[in-house]
């Protein structure tokens, strides 16, 4: 198959997850929704059932959603009980709803209540440890991961034995791999891997039994080996934020020949940086581990926050990927990316890594600020390249 004919696939899956949703139900499939982050989809893959990332809407309106949250709620959060809400996630047979977050904390009491009001479907509850590294916040891991794999047992009707289990891991960590490869590759073919193809297949992986995306993204990723490594003569930026998949956003970096070299996006890298152990006897301590592995996240706890260690890496992220700055898309009323952000701007300073904030929010149609913005900042990376 043809690079071109790849993406196109990726991207009409990336364009309409509730046709791919419609498809599995057809195919006698059971579809459980993942709000984010980090929710542990092996569990629903291991049940035999197709985890279906649910990261907001760029083309929704927040309606039905408003009788149950405060105007301050992220879009994220708010469109999420929109599509809950308003039928467009109906086929669904449950949702997931961790509560990393302030915001995603009371949702998840309103999307739990919202579902029993409507009799529509079972909501599984999911918090993560704070302290996450320690054998006690392991162990926390490790019971609430128990209760959700219960729950899925229960929709499923099928028991998610640790032979199964494992099996997943491997599908999952292989699927990770590939994921980390590809952004690789296309920060060195960024002339083929544009900015809105390269994130049409990382966001085609919400809505795709692993096993056949990694199929699909390593034949991607072979084509893509065959290809000469490209002159790029444009810029090149790390984007950071929480979502960036907005198609119209992504071209006006097209339009000024600003290419992603790599990214510290939770929607993209950030949910595939870490693997999960292979050869823990006890699965369910491997996702345990697999969690407690993160870092250089704004939504985990950092014993060592002192030292600004993610900051760091972020500054680190542009220099080795050959970037001249970073783009951070600010999701607005995201609390946890806005107090990080002082400490990300004083590890980019230090470094001498210029960057441009742009707010940022799901419900928005009008992209002439954003656009004056990116072309300002390509043309002052130009200027110092
Ligand atoms: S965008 Fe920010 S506030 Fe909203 S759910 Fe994500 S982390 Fe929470």
């Amino acid at each position: 198959m043809s690079i071109e004919t790849i993406i196109n696939e990726f991207a009409s899956i990336a364009a309409n997850p509730k046709k791919q949703l419609a498809d599995y139900k057809a195919a006698g499939k059971k579809v459980i929704g993942c709000l984010p982050y980090y929710t542990p989809e092996e569990l629903v893959y291991a049940a035999g059932m197709v985890p279906m990332g649910m990261w907001g809407s760029n083309k929704k309106t927040i309606s039905q959603a408003k009788e149950y949250c405060a105007t301050f709620y992220c879009t994220i959060a708010q469109l999420g009980l929109e599509m809950l809400l308003d039928g467009t996630m109906d086929q669904l047979d449950g949702v997931i709803t961790p509560t990393i977050c302030d915001t995603l904390r009371p949702m998840s009491q309103n999307i739990r209540v919202a579902m029993a009001k409507l009799e529509k479907m079972p909501t599984i509850f999911l918090a993560h440890p704070q302290n996450r590294k320690p054998s006690y916040g392991l162990k926390f891991c490790v019971d609430q991961y128990t209760n959700v794999k219960k729950a899925l047992e229960e929709i499923s009707g099928n028991e998610i034995t640790d032979e199964a289990l494992q099996d997943t891991i491997k599908v999952y960590n292989r699927s990770r791999a590939a994921r980390r490869k590809f952004v690789k590759l296309a920060n060195d073919h960024c002339d083929v891997i544009t900015p809105t193809k390269r994130s049409a297949v990382l966001k085609a992986s919400w809505f795709m039994l692993k096993d056949a995306y990694t199929e699909k993204l390593e034949a991607l990723n072979a084509e893509l080996e065959k290809l000469p490594v490209c002159d790029w003569k444009g810029t090149k930026v790390v984007t950071s934020g929480i979502v960036c998949d907005n198609p119209t956003l992504l071209k006006i970096f097209e339009e000024n020949n600003v290419a992603i070299a790599a990214d510290d996006v939770a929607h993209e890298s950030r949910a595939f940086r870490v693997d999960a152990p292979e050869d823990c006897e006890d699965p369910m301590m491997a996702l345990a581990m697999q969690f407690a592995n993160q870092d250089y996240c704004v939504l985990l706890y950092d014993e060592h926050s002192a030292e600004n260690r993610r900051g760091e890496f972020v500054a680190n992220l542009v220099k080795e990927n050959g970037a001249q700055g970073l783009i951070l898309f600010m999701q607005q009323f995201c609390d946890p990316e806005e107090m990080e952000y002082p400490s990300l701007k004083k590890a980019l300073d230090e470094a001498g890594v210029l960057h441009v904030k742009l707010g940022i929010d799901q419900q928005m149609r009008d992209f002439g600020q954003a656009a004056t913005a990116i072309q300002a900042f390509a043309d002052v990376l130009k200027a110092n390249s």
